[in-house]
């Protein structure tokens, strides 16, 4: 028995100190997963980026409104940090906030965030399934707290008034079981990806077949290609898998349930060069008409300039050469589902699944695309402080092309006479200075979205202690300033998400003609924005802004020829619902009217 007594007091110890380091392992595990403080060092104290850093505590902490009152002072730095139990903390007080706005203004848009976050602390919990679950689009059974923005993006966004058919979500729910099956961790994904592995060169039949989407420029091109490339899965049967280096950690929730879409890091297909590509494979196919030896893995590049040989991505007989081919390694910068609708066999499917041609990205987009917890701690406390205060937000994205050659005074000047002229914005009333606030005045806030911030500045400079004609109190943020764009560099493009995100909840859009980054915001806000002019110098002599037909992006460069190799002229007469893209007359988009 003496003997027994020290093992069994080293068991108590062991179980006392087991139970003791094992919460503190997790918690210290999860607060490090979803810690933020990368990001909010470069928001709040400049450590790494100064010139963002300014300009957010310029814009964010001393924003005036035309009638030169102060605006909120609470940096948005102070209210970020922390891990999950924090995040949902403050998801939980974020009816707080809201109903402190609300009292100040009430204005529409806090008045739907007001009744969307009623007085229970289990307001996520009651709230109506099919509201919160975008009428079907998205699936249950997700981990709320592992990303709170899927089920909070409707107290943000619209309702909107595109339902998702039947058709579409059948082939959601189809899908996210055959990724559920054959994704990372999956046996059939070890299977099939060693059966690929070994027979690289030659051809070999999988249980699952693969389709990898990997970058190509700027996060707004990417996120476009990235919903025609998932398209073209559903299309395909094939397995999504995302090549997302480092620059892309940490934007995204994961969208498909019970799996990842993140190719692992040790795939060997990562970042792979020696496979034969899609090029070849039309030249072999061209010369011998035969495409008998086929590869198992196969490198498509559909990121054409306008100057390069035709890919023919449309035709049947490519498409069924390529489904043949079990692993597909895609890189695009384009949104080219209106090529996908051009091909017979995928128009009847794309049709059935959007029975409103126009709404594709809207659907998909909101599908696919929810920011991490902690992008979304950083949009919904943005919001909350700046954006909701008014009964209107106008989402304004100026992206300069060529800086250089630019003038800044003409790319305000096209932006005030678009703002001005379809009445966007108010003129300032030079006449009375603003010397006290009048009661009940309706707030528009312009959230600016820009590589450069002073056009923030001027705007928010021209109505600072100014009346308005209208008599509307104008509130100017703008959230960062990057000054040049950079190549994958993580807080870089969290800032980018950010500002894309918190434009597509805007009530009226204006966007720069050809820039992806507006087409992310229109598609997922299903907004048709005003363009912008592309200003390359300082030319005259053009409607400064247009608005747009549909919120689809354009796809910048559709395919030449049709597949008897004949030029493809006129695209309205042969597709009856695609249209010449208003920002871009070589690009072209879906419509959902064939008039
Ligand atoms: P596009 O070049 O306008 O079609 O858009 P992309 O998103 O493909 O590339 C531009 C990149 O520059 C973005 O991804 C950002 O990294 C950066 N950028 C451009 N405009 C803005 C802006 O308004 N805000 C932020 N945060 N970044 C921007």
């Amino acid at each position: 028995m003496n003997q027994m007594k020290p093992n069994s007091t080293s068991l108590r110890m062991f179980f006392v100190m087991f139970f003791i380091a094992f919460p503190v392992f997790v918690t210290v595990n999860l607060v490090y997963r979803n810690s933020s403080f990368g990001l909010f060092e470069g928001f709040s104290e400049g450590k790494e980026h100064r010139g963002t850093t300014q300009n957010v505590t310029t814009l964010q902490n001393v924003t005036h409104d035309n009638l030169g009152r102060e605006g909120d002072s609470n940096s948005v730095s102070s209210k970020l940090g922390g891990g999950v139990k924090e995040l949902q903390e403050r998801s939980q007080s974020h009816k707080g906030r809201t109903k402190n706005i609300t009292a100040a203004h009430g204005g529409s848009r806090t008045a739907s965030l007001r009744s969307s976050t009623n007085d229970s602390n289990s307001h996520i919990a009651n709230l109506d399934d099919n509201e919160k679950l975008l009428s079907g689009l998205l699936t249950s059974g997700f981990d709320e707290a592992s990303c709170i923005s899927r089920m909070q993006s409707h107290f943000y966004r619209k309702a909107s008034p595109h339902k998702p058919s039947q058709y579409l979500i059948s082939k959601l729910r189809r899908y996210e079981e055959i990724h559920r099956r054959c994704g990372p961790n999956s046996r059939s994904y070890h299977k099939s990806m060693t059966k690929i592995q070994h027979s690289k060169n030659k051809g070999v039949a999988t249980m699952c077949k693969y389709l990898i989407w990997t970058p190509a420029n700027g996060l707004g091109n990417q996120m476009i290609d990235l919903v025609a490339t998932f398209l073209y899965a559903l299309l395909t049967d094939r397995v999504l898998l995302v090549e997302f280096g480092k620059d892309k950690h940490g934007l995204f929730c994961e969208p498909f349930l019970n799996s990842t879409w993140e190719l692992p890091q040790n795939s060997p297909f990562w970042n792979e060069k020696h496979v034969q590509t899609y090029q070849i494979l039309l030249e072999k196919d061209k010369a011998t008409n035969s495409t008998a030896e086929l590869p198992s893995v196969l490198f498509i590049n559909l990121q054409h300039t306008r100057t390069d040989p035709e890919k023919f991505f449309h035709c049947d007989h490519n498409q069924h050469v390529l489904q043949n081919i079990p692993l597909l390694i895609l890189q695009s910068d384009q949104y080219f589902v209106p090529s996908l609708f051009m091909n017979p066999f995928f128009n009847l499917e794309i049709t059935k699944m959007f029975p409103e041609k126009d709404i594709v990205f809207h659907h998909l987009g909101r599908y696919l695309f929810h920011p991490s917890n902690e992008a979304w701690e950083l949009i919904s406390s943005y919001y909350q402080q700046h954006l909701a205060k008014g009964n209107e937000l106008i989402g304004l994205q100026i992206r300069v092309f060529s800086p250089n050659t630019t003038p800044q005074k003409s790319i305000m000047d096209l932006v005030l006479s678009c703002m001005l002229k379809h009445k966007i914005l108010p003129e300032v009333d030079l006449q009375t200075l603003a010397s006290s606030a009048r009661k009940n005045q309706r707030v528009k806030v312009v959230l600016v979205a820009s590589l450069h911030g002073e056009y923030g500045e001027n705007l928010r400079a021209m109505y600072l202690k100014k009346h308005t004609v209208s008599g509307e109190v104008i509130q100017v943020y703008q959230s960062s300033h990057e000054e040049h764009q950079k190549s994958y560099d993580n807080k870089h493009n969290m800032k980018a998400w950010i500002d894309m995100y918190l434009l597509s909840l805007s009530d009226k859009l204006v966007t720069t003609s050809l820039s992806t980054f507006g087409y992310v915001a229109q598609g997922l806000g299903n907004l048709k924005p005003w363009l912008l002019y592309r200003l390359i110098n300082n030319e005259t002599g053009f409607p400064s802004c247009e608005k747009d037909f549909s919120s689809e992006p354009c796809y910048h460069v559709p395919p030449k020829h049709y597949c008897n190799g004949n030029p493809m002229k006129d695209f309205v007469s042969s597709f009856p619902y695609l249209r010449e893209c208003k920002d871009f007359r070589f690009g072209v988009k879906m419509v959902n009217n064939s008039i």
